[in-house]
């Protein structure tokens, strides 16, 4: 087994448990076209080969890609791209191999310091979503972040991540993988989740309007939702506007659903004078 290298985040997974659930919750078909973000040693790759019509991976670490090729270079469903992920063009790259292109589903075991912009390139942005949602994304991941994507509001895991993330994907939190699954271990816990990309049924009317409210609101997670929004809007419309939508005006901003972020966002309107509300 190659030595584990900390600056590409390896850890090689050990688990055949956790192997298999990662891999069933894929739910993958024989026509199924199929990326996997970092492959390491390839104990994720085996499995995704025998069952997937197709299987792209991407690999950073330079030394490790000789390795998958000895292993898996003779099936003709197998393409190794070695890159960044997060900078490479894959529709660029994959113009070649038309038996490759567009896989709509991604399965890995991700690098964690490199969670947020991994989860950005797959899903987009809520003002500037992938033009073309995957079918699926399952991950492993560290688990404190996977509570925080699936959290509904009220619980001690919802903040912006999970407005970011839901507004963009069903999330699904499938399971707990401890932290000796893994060689080297982590220092943290792990988890799989599942997402399904998908739009969601009613939208924010102004995308960016939206992003800038959350990342206002949850500026500062003790405080009340209006007082982090005292820059944008004076406390009395403020006061009015959330309880015209049906929200205590002493809400945090953790106590707002996906819903109610959405409705704040669309009535929200920062140049509206106290008496011009009702
Ligand atoms: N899938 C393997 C390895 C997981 S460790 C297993 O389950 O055992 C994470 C892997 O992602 C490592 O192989 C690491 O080299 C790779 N990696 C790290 N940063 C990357 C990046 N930016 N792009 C592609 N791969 C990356």
């Amino acid at each position: 087994m190659p030595k584990a290298r900390k600056q590409f985040g390896q850890h090689w997974l050990k688990s055949e448990k956790a192997l298999n659930r990662i891999v069933s919750s894929a739910e993958l078909t024989e026509s199924d076209r199929v990326l996997e973000i970092g492959a390491g040693t390839g104990i994720l790759t085996r499995q995704l080969i025998s069952q997937a019509q197709a299987v792209v991976a991407v690999e950073i670490d330079r030394d490790l890609c000789p390795i998958l090729v000895q292993k898996f270079g003779k099936y003709e469903n197998f393409l190794l791209l070695q890159g960044d992920f997060l900078t490479i063009e894959l529709d660029d790259l994959l113009a070649p191999f038309p038996a490759f292109q567009n896989p709509r589903k991604v399965v890995a075991n991700i690098p964690y310091n490199i969670t947020g912009p991994i989860l950005e390139k797959l899903l987009g942005t809520i003002s500037d979503p992938n033009p073309k949602p995957l079918d699926s994304i399952v991950l492993l991941l560290q688990k404190e972040v996977a509570l925080r994507i699936c959290a509904n509001s009220n619980s001690s895991h919802y903040g912006a991540l999970s407005i970011r993330v839901q507004y963009l994907a069903d999330a699904e939190f499938i399971s707990d993988v401890a932290a000796k699954a893994f060689s080297p271990p982590p220092k943290v816990d792990s988890a799989i989740i599942r997402l399904k990309p998908r739009a969601i049924e009613h939208p924010a009317n102004d995308p960016r309007k939206l992003e800038t409210l959350i990342k206002l609101g949850f500026s500062s997670r003790r405080k009340m939702l209006r007082n982090n929004l005292k820059s944008a809007i004076e406390l009395e419309p403020l006061n009015a506007l959330l309880e015209s939508l049906n929200i205590n005006p002493q809400a945090r901003a953790e106590d707002l659903s996906v819903k109610e972020w959405i409705a704040l966002s669309n009535a929200f309107n920062p140049d509206t004078p106290a008496h011009n509300i009702h």
